[in-house]
């Protein structure tokens, strides 16, 4: 069952999205050589509770393994669903952090691939490619298109760039849940799947990798890193299905103004 927000709805989803973009940019003022990944969530923690909103990912999953912290943190060859903990943040990494928050009943998610300090030009590709190919997803988004369109338009850009396109793990309809349907898979044929409809709320989210597509599940249950031990990036956005152009209801201007680094203009820094 796919559900089609009213405006009302959207208003309350672009609430949690926009509390997601500022909590990540909360964290992109500390996110430097030397820092705990756990400081980083402990700073996320606190800032969405101050804002009467809950981590979504917290307690996230089954029983037996609930995901343990408010922040995803997936550092260089890991893909997605680190655990923040004791590791120090070193120069040259890339640290993909995704947030999720709950508030006033809608689920707001959001991922960027942060540069701590300056890394190589190779990894800076990877980002600038991987961002671009969500834009060119979200130019997708619209009302009469399919989701298939949107999967052809992440993949085309990825591979034929030479990257690996993450299979296992897909982005997803959005709302009064984290995961509802549809599924948004980053690969597929244009004009294939669901129909897009004005008013569904999608998180779009390549996950990209430098090497092989291919990947493995760490003995923890949760974190996915790359099968060839390459960087791997991911950047997610909220979006509404709408006539003519997608809305993206998340930002990234918050996390830019503070690094500095505009991922899909420049190569190098800004
Ligand atoms: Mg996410
Ligand atoms: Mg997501």
């Amino acid at each position: 069952m796919i559900y089609l927000k009213s405006e009302n709805e959207i208003e309350l989803m672009r609430a949690s999205a926009q509390l997601v973009s500022r909590t990540h940019a909360e964290i992109a003022r500390h996110v430097k050589p030397g820092v705990e990944t756990g400081k980083l969530d402990q700073i996320a923690e606190d800032y969405i509770k101050k804002e009467n909103a809950r981590p979504a990912f917290k307690g996230y999953g089954h029983r037996n393994n609930r995901f343990p912290a408010t922040l995803c943190m997936s550092v260089n060859e890991q893909v997605v669903h680190g655990f923040p903990g004791e590791y120090k943040l070193q120069e040259g990494d890339i640290v993909s952090i995704d947030c999720g928050v709950e508030k006033d009943g809608y689920f707001g998610d959001s991922a960027y691939t942060y540069v701590v300090g300056e890394c190589d030009d190779e990894t800076m590709a990877l980002l600038k490619t991987t961002m671009e190919s969500l834009y060119l997803g979200i130019d997708q988004a619209i009302h009469g298109n399919k989701i298939g369109d949107i999967s052809h338009a992440i993949q085309n850009h990825c591979e034929s760039n030479g990257y690996g396109v993450v299979r296992d793990l897909v982005g997803h309809g959005l709302g009064r849940a984290l995961h509802e349907e549809p599924s948004v898979p980053n690969f597929g044929k244009p004009g294939r799947g669901k129909r897009l409809r004005s008013g569904m709320t999608l998180a779009i989210e390549p996950m990209i990798n430098m090497g092989t597509w291919k990947v493995k599940t760490l003995k923890d249950g949760w974190t996915i890193v790359t099968a060839d031990g390459s960087n791997s990036a991911h950047y997610e956005h909220d979006v509404v299905v709408r006539e003519g152009k997608a809305e993206i209801l998340s930002t990234f201007e918050y996390i830019e103004e503070i690094t500095k680094i505009h991922i899909d203009q420049n190569l190098k820094y800004g």
